[in-house]
């Protein structure tokens, strides 16, 4: 607790020290005299910061020129219009590493542009993960999804839209790691260190409960499926088959036993699931062409 209240700290004192979030400070106190101070001292500090966090990331810098290069490799490996990249909302304060995907915009944590210097291919990894979020289609059903998983009162139903969610999950990480080229150690270290860095050294133990209650295949097999995929590519073994048998059908057996789904719904659940991931015909000239 102690450790992670330093680490806000830390970020947030970087926050406050960068460059361009001065400049917007100084830039609204003299446009705040020149009309005669209309706005209080919390007022002016609000208005640099959504200034700073609706600025889009520009290209100049060379992580910054790092950041844009693969945006444009992974936009031209999936055949998708150009999208522009803003620095994380304020409640990425809380989540060090990881992007989102919405409004035709991506948007990555400080941290995760941050991390450049060390661990350029975190970058890859997120951006290739939102971008198919795109490419599928995933933003505006994973909308949906949510609420259904919120709302519902039909547990059959609420299992369908969790597992569907945890479906566009797992496919934009198996998009990411194949459209990326990553080599097994590459993937796995990134994964390691993203997720190391996201919740410390206790990802390894998390439960999958915690993930699948989110939507979210669990941090371990966010790692397992896209290795296993990367593993079938590099001996020409991937295939449509191989992908609903070593990770659709796995996955989900496990969600039913977590969540203690009846024996007979297991595989009305593997079915729909599998049928849930190919649903977006790209997904194959994608996967496995
Ligand atoms: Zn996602």
């Amino acid at each position: 607790m102690k450790h992670k209240r330093k680490k806000k700290l830390g970020i947030l004192l970087r926050f406050i020290s960068s460059p361009l979030l001065l400049t917007y400070l100084v830039i609204t106190i003299v446009i705040n005299n020149i009309f005669d101070g209309f706005l209080s001292s919390i007022g002016l500090i609000l208005l640099a910061f959504t200034l700073y966090l609706f600025t889009p990331l520009i290209k100049f810098g060379k992580r910054n020129r790092y950041i844009y290069s693969v945006k444009k490799r992974l936009e031209n490996n999936l055949n998708i219009k150009r999208r522009m990249i803003y620095r994380g909302p304020i409640e990425d304060l809380e989540t060090t590493v990881s992007g989102s995907a919405g409004f035709g915009i991506i948007v990555l944590s400080q941290d995760l542009i941050r991390i450049y210097n060390e661990k350029p291919l975190i970058i890859d990894f997120f951006l290739g993960h939102e971008l198919s979020h795109y490419k599928f289609n995933d933003i505006k059903s994973q909308r949906k999804y949510r609420k259904l998983m919120k709302n519902s009162d039909d547990l059959m139903e609420k299992n369908k839209a969790t597992i569907s969610h945890i479906i566009t999950e797992i496919r934009a990480d198996i998009t990411s790691a194949l459209i990326n080229k990553f080599s097994i150690k590459e993937y796995n270290d990134t994964l390691s260190m993203a997720h190391l860095l996201n919740e410390g050294d206790s990802w390894k133990e998390q439960d999958s409960k915690f993930s699948y209650d989110r939507g979210y295949p669990s941090r371990k097999e966010r790692i397992k499926y896209p290795l296993r995929c990367i593993k079938l590519r590099n001996y020409n073994l991937l295939n449509k088959d191989r992908i609903d048998n070593f990770v659709i059908k796995p996955l989900i057996v496990n969600f039913c036993r977590v969540k203690r789904v009846n024996q007979s719904d297991i595989s009305i659940l593997v079915d729909y699931a599998i049928q849930d991931f190919w649903k977006v015909p790209v997904a194959k000239d994608i996967l496995v062409y």
